[in-house]
């Protein structure tokens, strides 16, 4: 009889992991015992048939379990008892890790629709393979004492489920029923209205009101997704006239609306449940103000049973957006939902099962060169991401990210652990929950690291709270991180060559104290020379230039001659008052950045507003104008390190003369972006200076323009993000390799 030692990694604990393979060893009649420790599962099994037993421990893993890696070894039997055990965990030293919240399961909506089961209805069912995790965590170890569940005392029943290691909900720390659980009412100024609280507010919502709803990871503001009267009360009482809005629907109220791809309708369905961007078709009976000028919209399932049992209630698409103030974060507690939402919302939805965490929706796209992370947060944190090669023993570090997409990152054992989304850190109130989060992060990964990696920009909140430390810090140049990020996504090796970095971004601190933007770089872990860039523009006004698309149109036009277009194109903006704070250099940095081309071009055309309410607005149009269009020629840019924009804006202006729609220029534009930097990367590789093509930078998450990069790269080595975002939300990520690399080559 074989007997041997089977350590698995991964993510492993708190997913059911233990009970799984206790059924399974009983299964298959082996002995032997099963156990969590600091580095995942520990298996020590005898028995005849240990082969099946190692390919089905990876085939019928349970749902939320990811195996990372299986390991063997040899192992005396005469050790082993003579059944197989859970053996519990050896107190103290053992961290459970902690997995992201998960969507309900199969399993767990058929009970809560099943009328003869004890869970009919019940809007905090879950088990071992979904419900909240890290949501509701208070602090580690994860056990129920610890979590925002402790208030609730296990009645008898879910006891002796909690308790047997053959139920679903063996070891569930949120496992809660009628009798012992959470309960939710519904709420009008402050007063609890008796009667049940989905069906009030289903009725609510019927009648065009808008409600708060408490969900996972903080509130959201609903209302009826049919109703233009609905959406537009919702976006004046928001102050909300144009961004998009976030949508709540089954697949069939989806499928009536937009087309879904398999590997979209996988997203969907994942136990995350981001946010997925999808192409519109139809959606004649969704209101025209949801997301206007836009080809996608954003969907999400269902993914706890209080938004099933609405759904169920309700029968129609939903808004979902968050209910926050504009500008600060996601509401969480009852109390500051009264306080702060009250003036957006006709009624609540509330618990009494408390968010220890705030997490915003994640929001993902499927484009033709695979998925796309937007947003990082409910459902994908906390996630641990290799290391690449080469930086397995690296120390500890804690890297502190940028500014517009907070978000912070921490190493440890080849693993990194990159932050959810915390949001714009100028807002203070975004600031406090960015530092909370940072020290939830350090206690949950047990972290003291050796030093600290910070953006170059003095300026940024979380370079000031990184160079307070008391440890050495590494300063890292904005762009840099954004290649080095791409590079360890996509797991290149320490030692893996050099690249060329096409990084396409809003703003960032380059080594020359300019505002860098579109920038080609040839660079690895340890350093970067710049090859070829956007040719600078003066950003007029500052933060100005980032609000009104018009300020950077007026730049482009006046550097290419075409000051007349200008006048012409923006008859009542304070066209002399631009011109002469920039001619005399007054608040008018120079700038290469992509972002502010984008709203240059966009503002030419007319499809965008005099002032942007949120950054990508201008771009997000230009985004979807094209998107209808194919491949069209590029206009010229060039053939030097600096990629002329002159050009470009005489060619937009003959186009626009001549008739030519927004349209096709909208793809000329893009196609302009992606030869120019794709011409020049290419030429890096034919001269043996670069092994690869880096695609980074916030501008790539415009799909049309991944999309025709890729293609103008055809045949070569390109990498891009699938996993973390392309904007500033990985930033941190490429900070702490870069200051690995560079920290101990210094010694
Ligand atoms: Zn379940
Ligand atoms: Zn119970
Ligand atoms: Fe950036």
């Amino acid at each position: 009889m074989k007997a041997e030692r089977i350590r698995i990694r991964g993510q492993v604990q708190g997913v059911g992991f233990r009970p799984f393979v206790w059924t399974l060893a009983r299964r298959m009649g082996l002995r032997g015992r099963v156990l969590n420790d600091g580095e995942g599962v520990l298996i020590e099994v005898a028995g005849d048939g240990l082969e099946g037993f190692v390919a089905a421990l990876r085939q019928e893993a349970p749902p939320l379990a990811r195996i990372d890696a299986v390991e063997r070894s040899a192992l005396e039997a005469g050790t082993l008892p003579d059944g197989f055990e859970i053996v519990a965990s050896a107190g103290g030293t053992v961290h459970t890790r902690v997995t992201p919240d998960a969507a309900t399961c199969p399993a767990c909506l058929e009970e809560i629709r099943d009328p003869q089961a004890r869970r009919f209805g019940y809007s905090f069912t879950n088990c071992t393979h979904c419900g909240p995790r890290f949501s509701i965590l208070r602090a580690l170890p994860y056990d129920r004492a610890r979590t925002t569940m402790a208030e609730f005392a296990m009645c008898s029943a879910c006891a002796a489920e909690y308790a047997d290691p053959a139920d679903r909900r063996f070891h569930a720390q949120p496992i809660a029923c009628p009798e012992c659980g959470p309960q939710i009412w519904f709420e009008r100024d402050g007063q609890t209205v008796s009667g049940q609280a989905i069906a009030l507010a289903a009725a609510a919502l019927t009648q065009g009101q808008i409600l708060a709803i408490k969900g996972l990871g903080g509130f959201h503001l609903a209302c009826d997704a049919r109703s233009e009267r609905a959406v537009a009360l919702l976006r004046s009482r928001k102050r909300r006239p144009s961004k998009p809005l976030a949508l709540m629907g089954t697949l069939p109220m989806i499928r009536a609306a937009c087309t879904i791809s398999d590997p979209e309708t996988v997203r969907l369905q994942d136990a995350a449940a981001p946010i997925v961007l999808l192409k519109r078709t139809g959606g004649a009976q969704l209101a025209p103000s949801i997301a206007p000028g836009q080809t996608t919209l954003g969907w999400m399932l269902p993914y706890t049973p209080l938004h099933h049992a609405l759904m169920d209630a309700f029968d129609a698409p939903l808004v979902m957006t968050s209910g926050n103030l504009t500008g600060e974060p996601q509401v969480t507690s009852n109390a500051a939902a009264r306080a702060k939402l009250a003036r957006f919302a006709d009624g609540f939805v509330m618990h009494d099962r408390d968010i220890a965490r705030r997490l915003d929706d994640s929001v993902e796209r499927i484009t033709p060169s695979g998925p796309m992370v937007l947003r990082h947060a409910r459902g994908r944190a906390p996630a641990t991401h290799p290391m690449p090669p080469g930086f397995e023993n690296a120390p500890q570090v804690l890297a502190m990210g940028g500014q517009m997409k907070g978000a912070f990152c921490l190493t440890r054992a080849g693993e990194a652990l990159l932050s959810h989304h915390l949001g714009d850190l100028d807002d203070p109130l975004t600031w406090d929950e960015y530092e909370k989060a940072l020290a939830d992060y350090t206690a949950l990964f047990d972290h003291s690291p050796a030093f600290v990696a910070v953006d170059a920009h003095e300026g940024f909140r979380a370079t000031q709270a990184g160079r307070k430390k008391g440890l050495p810090v590494v300063t890292v140049y904005h762009h840099h991180a954004h290649l080095a990020a791409c590079l360890g996504e996509n797991l290149w090796p320490r030692d893996g060559g050099k690249v060329a970095a096409i990084i396409l971004d809003g703003l960032g601190l380059g080594e020359d104290g300019t505002i860098w933007g579109g920038e080609l770089l040839v660079g690895d872990y340890t350093g970067f020379a710049r090859v070829a860039r956007l040719e600078p523009a003066p950003l007029p006004g500052g933060d100005l230039a980032q609000r009104d698309p018009w300020r950077n149109a007026l730049m482009r036009l006046d550097g290419a001659g075409l000051a007349q277009v200008a006048d012409q194109l923006f008859p009542d903006a304070p066209r002399g008052l631009v011109r002469h704070a920039s001619a005399a250099g007054i608040n008018a940095p120079m700038s290469s950045s992509c972002g502010r081309l984008f709203d240059a071009v966009a503002a030419m055309l007319g499809i965008c507003p005099e002032h942007q309410t949120h950054e990508a607005e201008a771009a997000m149009a230009l985004e979807a104008l094209a998107q209808t269009e194919g491949w069209a020629a590029p206009y010229p840019t060039g053939d030097g390190p600096v990629i002329t924009t002159a050009p470009l804006f005489h060619g937009i202006w003959d186009d626009l003369t001549a008739g030519r729609t927004h349209e096709q220029i909208a793809a000329r534009f893009h196609a302009t972006l992606a030869d120019a930097f794709a011409t020049r990367a290419r030429r890096l590789l034919h001269e043996g200076r670069a092994e690869a093509v880096v695609l980074t930078g916030g501008c790539f998450q415009n799909a049309v323009l991944l999309d025709y990069t890729v293609r103008a790269l055809q045949g070569h080595h390109v990498l891009s993000h699938t996993r973390l975002p392309a904007n500033d939300g990985s930033l941190a990520f490429g900070q702490a390799l870069i200051g690995i690399a560079s920290y101990e080559t210094r010694g």
